[in-house]
């Protein structure tokens, strides 16, 4: 059961966790709670990805991430892993309302990412919803204020923030930026930031992107404390 216990024996293993020689193969090898694990059993994951396995024990210690790593590549479990379990850790309500916020920058991609979420998520309680627009401001205005995880597009989420009234972000403990190249490639720089200015300023921000461009690590200047750099390069 989801106990003080429980938590403190993955603080523990998180804790010794060794970044720098840890041999990890297998989700298994991470210090995991019972609920992610039966999440990625059932939805037949089972070895890490290099990006996964670079990212996620960083993650899982409350570092921010910059991470790069080609498309296909798995960043999508390396970001929604440490959601999890960062919500789990800090043993997470629906009354303790909005956790972990992750910006995609389509809301096709937002839509894959809320697919995996509620596929590897199954086994949690937390409630989880998507920001993309297609519905009005006020049906997704109403919902808002009873999720623990968001995933949103830039532009819909400023506007909820700017203008829902009651809606109150001041506990988000993580803030993922997906796609961070073509968020601003596609010109939502000035919503990102913006965005980031609601937030509080005591989170774990993780920023992946397919490609390092300098646009990138502006965003990444703004909205990260003091990263780990992740970067998973293809064998020559
Ligand atoms: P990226 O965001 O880096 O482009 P995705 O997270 O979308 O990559 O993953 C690409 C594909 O790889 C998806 O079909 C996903 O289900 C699969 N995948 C991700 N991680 C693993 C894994 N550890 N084992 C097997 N397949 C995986
Ligand atoms: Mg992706």
């Amino acid at each position: 059961k989801r106990d003080q216990e429980d938590v403190e024996k993955l603080r523990k293993a998180t804790d010794e966790l060794d970044t720098k020689t840890a041999d990890l193969k297998n989700f298994t090898d991470l210090p995991l709670c019972e609920a992610t694990a039966a999440g990625l059993r059932a939805s037949h994951f089972e070895v890490l990805t290099d990006v996964q396995r670079a990212a996620i024990p960083l993650a899982l210690k409350g570092k921010d991430i910059l991470g790069a790593a080609k498309t296909g590549s798995g960043k999508t479990l390396a970001f929604l892993i440490p959601v999890l379990e960062k919500l789990y850790r800090e043993r997470w309500t629906e009354f303790d309302g909005l956790g972990a916020l992750i910006i995609s920058p389509t809301r096709e991609l937002a839509v894959q990412i809320f697919e995996v979420l509620r596929k590897i998520g199954r086994k949690h309680a937390f409630s989880a919803g998507l920001v993309i627009g297609g519905k009005s401001l006020r049906e997704e205005a109403e919902r808002l204020g009873r999720m623990n995880i968001l995933v949103c597009t830039p532009g819909r989420m400023l506007q909820h923030l700017d203008q829902t009234a009651g809606f109150d972000v001041d506990n988000l403990q993580m803030l993922v930026l997906d796609e961070a190249d073509r968020i601003m490639d596609m010109g939502f720089q000035l919503a990102v930031d913006a965005l980031v200015e609601h937030l509080p300023k005591n989170r774990q921000t993780l920023l992946f992107s397919a490609t390092q461009s300098k646009r990138v690590s502006d965003l990444a200047r703004l909205s990260l404390k003091d990263p780990e750099y992740v970067s998973v390069h293809e064998e020559a």
